[in-house]
């Protein structure tokens, strides 16, 4: 019988990961006769929802098991979440579920829904009990929702792969000993069959997370071949406990499905709008860049955040009358003060002309002429000519702004966010066969 398995919310901010649980049930699972019918999935719900600690990331094993074996799978699973999970942190509501069987639309439909917006606990739980599913939910059990979801994406559609390797447990929360150059020399020999693997401007490795939880280090690429052989090429000076190849929906732009009008921004929404440049982009405190867009039905501020580097000057270079389509999540700005749409992804679709109003030049000799104020004309202070006729001229300066699709740089990227590179390499489908080695141990 076909087992699904989804877990999620078992780390906090002091440590842990779900994917490293899914490592670990990986091992756990093989040893108990299982096979593995699809790489471990990892699914990055909605960045922008206000639960997440970080990626919003659940995991889904999808496993072959004989019905004899099920009892104690179950009972595997749910003793490993219990061991793995921070209980103690607040936000951590750790939730498991068990679905035997083909994955009905409604599950997948519900992913869609917590890929793309918002969904309830009460929707996960009476889709759990309508498809009688086995599940553990631990404190508030809002892993639940995470942990369906991630049964529900069973992508079939565009995905990407990560390879996934965990410290041992001495080193975590120490610096991360991977040798810079090797990333480099991996990234120049697997690109563009892996991406953001440095971030090419400050030159910084993009493959070492920051924090205490057990990551080591995570490649991302289009085939789990092209993974695996970029992580032979690093050097790697501390032991690596495990690792593990996830197909996931990374790198995708599964979040950003719909095309809104502005008046139907949601707080905490992804969303796409498109509308004209309203006004001159302001520059706020903090470097961030704020754009008014408009579309008909209502305004919105766009924001490209200081962490965005150069993305910022192409905002910047945009006039009133352009008109754009803006990728991005909503954020709510605060009591009576509307949202902001944070950019992800700007496309510049029509450029209006850049205008701006010269004085007029000297018929006589040349020199640019003054104005004599307001309606009274102009006149040359070479030469002395007046003219009260004359008006300002219109000069079309040229634009420093293409149009075309525009992002910030990777180490800005969010997990869903299709980087430029992948755009006409998306994938379609999963074929059921899986690499040799796509786990260790
Ligand atoms: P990770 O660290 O693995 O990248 P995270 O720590 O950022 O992920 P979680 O710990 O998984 O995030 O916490 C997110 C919580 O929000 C989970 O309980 C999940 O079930 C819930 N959640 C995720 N997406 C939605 C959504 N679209 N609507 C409602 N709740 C959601």
């Amino acid at each position: 019988m076909k087992v699904h398995i989804g877990l999620d919310d078992t780390d906090s901010p002091r440590g842990g990961c779900t994917t490293y649980l899914g490592a670990l049930l990986v091992e756990r699972l093989l040893a108990m006769g299982t096979e593995f019918i699809d790489y471990p999935n990892l699914i990055r719900l909605n960045p922008n929802a206000p639960w997440k600690t970080r990626g919003n990331g659940a995991v889904c094993l999808r496993v072959r098991c004989p019905p004899e074996a099920l009892e104690k799978v179950e009972e595997v699973i749910f003793e490993t979440l219990e061991e793995n999970s921070d209980l103690t942190c607040k936000n951590t509501n750790p939730g498991a579920v068990i679905h035997v069987g083909d994955v009905p639309p409604e599950v997948r439909k519900f992913a869609r829904r917590a890929i793309t917006g918002l969904v309830e606990l009460e929707e996960a739980i009476a889709l759990i009990r309508r498809f009688g599913d086995s599940a553990l939910g631990l404190k508030e059990g809002r892993g639940l929702i995470g942990a369906l979801a991630a049964i529900g994406e069973v992508l079939d559609g565009d995905h990407t792969y990560e390879l996934l390797a965990y410290r041992t447990p001495e080193n975590r929360g120490k610096r991360r000993r991977v040798d810079a150059d090797s990333v480099f020399r991996m990234d120049d020999a697997t690109r563009p069959l892996t991406f953001n693997n440095v971030d090419p401007q400050t030159r910084r490795v993009l493959i070492t997370p920051r924090g205490p939880d057990p990551v080591l280090l995570g490649i991302r690429g289009e085939t789990p071949e092209a993974v695996y052989e970029a992580f032979q090429m690093l050097i790697v000076e501390e032991p690596i406990e495990r690792w593990v190849i996830y197909r996931t929906n990374q790198g995708t732009d599964a979040h950003l499905a719909n095309v809104s009008r502005i008046a139907d921004l949601r707080p905490h929404y992804p969303a796409i709008i498109e509308g004209t440049v309203l006004e001159e982009p302001r520059t706020i405190q903090g470097g961030h860049v704020i754009l008014r867009v408009g579309d008909g039905s209502g305004e919105v501020d766009c924001a490209a955040y200081e962490p965005t580097g150069d993305f910022r000057r192409v905002v910047r270079s945009l006039v009133p009358g352009d008109v754009v389509r803006v990728y991005g999540g909503v954020r709510l700005r605060g009591e009576g003060h509307g949202v902001t749409l944070n950019m992800e992804k700007l496309e510049v679709l029509h450029l209006a002309p850049k205008v701006v109003y010269e004085n007029p030049l000297c018929p006589r000799c040349g020199r640019r002429m003054e104005s004599m104020g307001r309606g009274q004309g102009y006149r040359c202070r070479r030469c002395g000519l007046r003219r009260r006729d004359a008006g300002k001229r219109e000069v079309v300066l040229k634009r420093e702004v293409r149009e075309g699709l525009y992002l910030p740089p990777p180490r800005a990227q969010r997990h869903l966010t299709k980087p430029l590179q992948r755009y006409g390499r998306e994938n379609r489908g999963f074929n059921g066969c899986l690499i040799d080695r796509w786990h260790y141990p």
